[in-house]
């Protein structure tokens, strides 16, 4: 590829809201086999709400929602904010919080009014040695309706099932459509639980799903389907895909993400539109060709 052509791509490729940070992306996008795509915030609006509270039987939901809200009410994550938006809907007064932990992938702890709260992934409570038997399988039933099952504790017993939905963009079952229509395999890695992960990508039509992934190991899942030998792109958003998107073979990065997000990616899609990724392949494989 000579520096002019590339200019000429790119020039298109402003103009599909396609900005290439690296000289050699062109080349790295047309050679790619297998597509793997955030969730959050990717194919998914990154805003999520509560669609549903359930307290565990004998408890107050608004009680449990208090508490519950008071500690998310310190944590920056979405289902954080959905949860603290849930309880202001009911007008509850939020109590301050000692103790605040957050772990990144799995939930939060505090102490509410001398009393100890854990929201999170079933795995967060059973991390902390609490039976989730009585919920446990109306998290699964979220799970399987595309919607993100949590849980709460309070002082060491469960106390609700909490579901959150984040709804999927608009364009990304084309999205998917197209890429797969063009011969590519397409993937999707997230921290989400997998019942709920797997819904989702089934909806979309995405073949392999890497869910309940760590945040430190995204950029562990992009070389687990690199393995096969085919050359794999990482969509994201998150500060958390920042080595995903530098470890892949390209790495494109949202638009309306993170900083560090696009900082790390080889090509950054200027609005929150999945479409973008295969506009973008198309392009490379449009402009390779022409130079030859
Ligand atoms: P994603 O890849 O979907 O952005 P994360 O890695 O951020 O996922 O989170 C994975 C899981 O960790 C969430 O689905 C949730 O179960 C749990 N989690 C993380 N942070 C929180 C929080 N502040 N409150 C409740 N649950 C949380
Ligand atoms: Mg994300």
């Amino acid at each position: 590829a000579t520096p002019t052509s590339i200019m000429v791509g790119s020039g298109r490729a402003a103009e599909l809201g396609v900005l290439f940070r690296r000289g050699d992306a062109l080349q790295s996008l047309r050679d790619i086999g297998i597509v793997a795509f955030d969730k959050t915030g990717t194919l998914t609006s990154g805003a999520p709400a509560v669609t549903d509270f359930e307290p565990a039987s004998g408890l107050d939901a608004n009680e449990v929602l208090a508490l519950v809200a008071a500690v998310e009410a310190r944590s920056e994550h979405p289902i954080a904010t959905a949860i603290v938006e849930a309880a202001r809907e009911r007008n509850l007064v939020l109590q301050p919080v000692d103790g605040f932990e957050a772990v990144p992938g799995r939930g939060v702890a505090g102490s509410v009014g001398g009393r100890t709260v854990l929201v999170g992934s079933q795995r967060w409570l059973e991390e902390h040695g609490i039976d989730t038997s009585d919920l446990a399988a109306r998290a699964g039933a979220l799970g399987e309706a595309a919607r993100t099952p949590l849980l709460a504790a309070i002082d060491g017993r469960v106390a609700a099932l909490i579901g959150v939905a984040d709804p999927i963009k608009p364009s990304a079952a084309a999205a998917i459509a197209a890429l797969k229509a063009s011969g590519l395999e397409v993937a999707m890695i997230t921290g989400d639980n997998r019942r709920t992960a797997e819904a989702i990508a089934k909806t979309l039509g995405i073949d392999r799903v890497e869910a309940e992934i760590l945040p430190d190991g995204k950029a562990e899942a992009v070389k687990r389907l690199a393995a096969g030998g085919r050359k794999v792109a990482f969509v994201g958003d998150g500060i958390n895909d920042a080595p995903a998107l530098a470890s892949a073979d390209a790495g494109i990065a949202i638009g309306t993400g993170t900083d560090i997000a696009i900082e790390s990616a080889d090509v950054v899609l200027m609005s929150g539109d999945p479409l973008g990724v295969a506009r973008a392949i198309g392009l490379s494989k449009a402009t390779m060709r022409n130079i030859g």
